[in-house]
């Protein structure tokens, strides 16, 4: 370890291998730093194009990306960093391209849990197109960070007590599990020299549940004949321990758990409580629930969940999560950021026209835009300051949109074009106010 000079700031820069590269880790690290050294690159958040001058990158290297100082990507992107003020932490890693092994339960059942390789092809670039103020992702970034380090220096938990379990909670579709997911692949690519392997383990409490749900949520003890699910369930419950406990077992493997809607967990061990035949079935919950407590006793796992339910949860093992964050619907600026990001996208790939014949124009941030507007600079061209303006107005009318309302309603707004194939984004944008307001009606 370098000791720091006081004045530089360690930046992040992720380096993808393509995926047919045999390059050792080690060796494109070096190869990378060097390039950094060399070059005296001003550091933004960003891609930096690979080196088609250095054979050795240019074969194995898919991307070069500076991570900035993993502030809430979108919203502070104008931060330049001079190299002589960085000093860059550079991350190899090689995208996963196996998919989800999922499990499928013996009696050809829906599954109860997901698998996944990390850094995984399907999360790439995840972290990035989540957008929130506030500094939330580099609060869980930081915390998460702060207890692997500690894990791995072998602080005794019995003089400082910290966990390794985060709670993501607020309404739906404001990108939770998104989140978590997101995060899990950051921390496999950070830590990736301390652990070489990395899986994420999704368990959906839900569906684990589900058996016991009628159709409108609630539990149906009642309806159907108690054995038989406690039976499967137990079974699941058992075998999706033993493997998470398989894994975690080997010491070079990062294991994060992600257990999705988690209030279910505390719904079913209520109502078994008070259910015609408690006995068996809370055994159950209470199973996982003490499995979820000898897991968080290993080191080498990060337990994620998330709730609808923003109201306390009554389950042990969240009661004791470090943090709990709430993640809310996004913000006027942060609805900005998601639209941007979607129009942006749609003149990349020409589904919207190019404006003033330039395909790759960059819209301005919302900082940059409500300047702009504001000192009324319309030098740029008249049509690209029309352009944000109706942007920021479109996210104005966008209030109460959850995330996942705002990245679809391009989509929806496309479908409800007169003529698709000739669309220029500011009528586009008008046709996304509508959808919008159409939408809202129909909550
Ligand atoms: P939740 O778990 O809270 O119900 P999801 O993770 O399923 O939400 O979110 C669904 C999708 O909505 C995400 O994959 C993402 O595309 C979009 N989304 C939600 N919130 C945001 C946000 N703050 N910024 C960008 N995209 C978002």
């Amino acid at each position: 370890q370098h000791s720091l000079p006081e004045d530089k700031v360690l930046v992040p820069v992720e380096v993808t291998l393509k995926p047919s590269s045999t390059a050792k880790i080690e060796d494109v690290r070096s190869a990378v730093e060097g390039m950094l050294e060399k070059r005296s690159l001003s550091y933004i958040n960003g891609p930096i194009p690979v080196p088609l001058d250095e054979a050795f990158l240019a074969d194995n290297v898919q991307r070069i990306c500076v991570c900035g100082c993993d502030t809430d990507e979108g919203m502070h992107t104008d931060n330049v960093l001079l190299f002589w003020q960085v000093k860059p932490i550079v991350h190899v890693f090689q995208l996963s391209e196996e998919g989800p092994c999922e499990d499928i339960s013996s009696d050809g059942q829906s599954s109860s849990f997901n698998e996944w390789i990390l850094p995984a092809k399907e999360f790439d670039g995840m972290w990035e197109s989540l957008i929130y103020e506030s500094g939330l992702k580099q609060r869980l970034l930081r915390y998460a960070a702060s207890a692997l380090l500690f894990t791995e220096k072998g602080v005794d938990p019995f003089l400082v007590s910290w966990n390794r379990i985060i709670l993501l909670h607020g309404p739906p579709g404001t990108g939770k599990t998104s989140l978590c997911k997101a995060l899990a692949q950051k921390l496999a690519i950070r830590f990736n020299s301390r652990y070489p392997q990395s899986q994420l383990v999704e368990v959906n409490a839900h569906s684990l549940f589900s058996k016991w749900f009628s159709e409108s949520g609630k539990l149906c003890f009642l309806q159907v004949n108690i054995k038989y699910p406690v039976l499967v369930l137990g079974r699941q419950v058992a075998k999706l321990f033993q493997k998470i406990q398989e894994m975690v077992e080997e010491e070079s493997n990062l294991v994060f758990v992600l257990i999705d809607e988690v209030e279910s967990l505390a719904a079913a061990r209520k109502a078994a409580l008070s259910g015609s035949e408690p006995s068996d079935s809370i055994r159950v919950v209470n199973a996982l629930l003490t499995q979820m407590d000898k897991l968080k006793s290993s080191p080498n796992v990060i337990i994620l969940t998330t709730s609808n339910i923003t109201a306390a949860i009554d389950i042990a093992f969240v009661d004791r999560a470090d943090i709990k964050a709430y993640v809310g619907p996004p913000t006027l600026q942060a609805r900005y950021e998601i639209l941007r990001s979607c129009l942006q996208e749609l003149m990349r790939t020409g589904i919207l026209t190019s404006l003033q014949g330039c395909k790759n124009v960059m819209l301005p941030n919302y900082a940059c835009a409500k300047e702009r507007l504001n000192a009324l600079d319309f030098h740029e061209g008249a049509t690209f300051m029309q352009l944000c303006k109706h942007l920021l107005e479109t996210a104005e009318a966008c209030e109460g949109m959850s995330g996942r309302a705002l990245r679809k309603l391009p989509f929806l707004a496309h479908a409800a074009l007169s003529n698709p194939f000739d669309c220029n984004p500011i009528k586009f944008l008008c046709t996304m106010v509508e959808t919008a307001k159409r939408e809202r009606s129909e909550l």
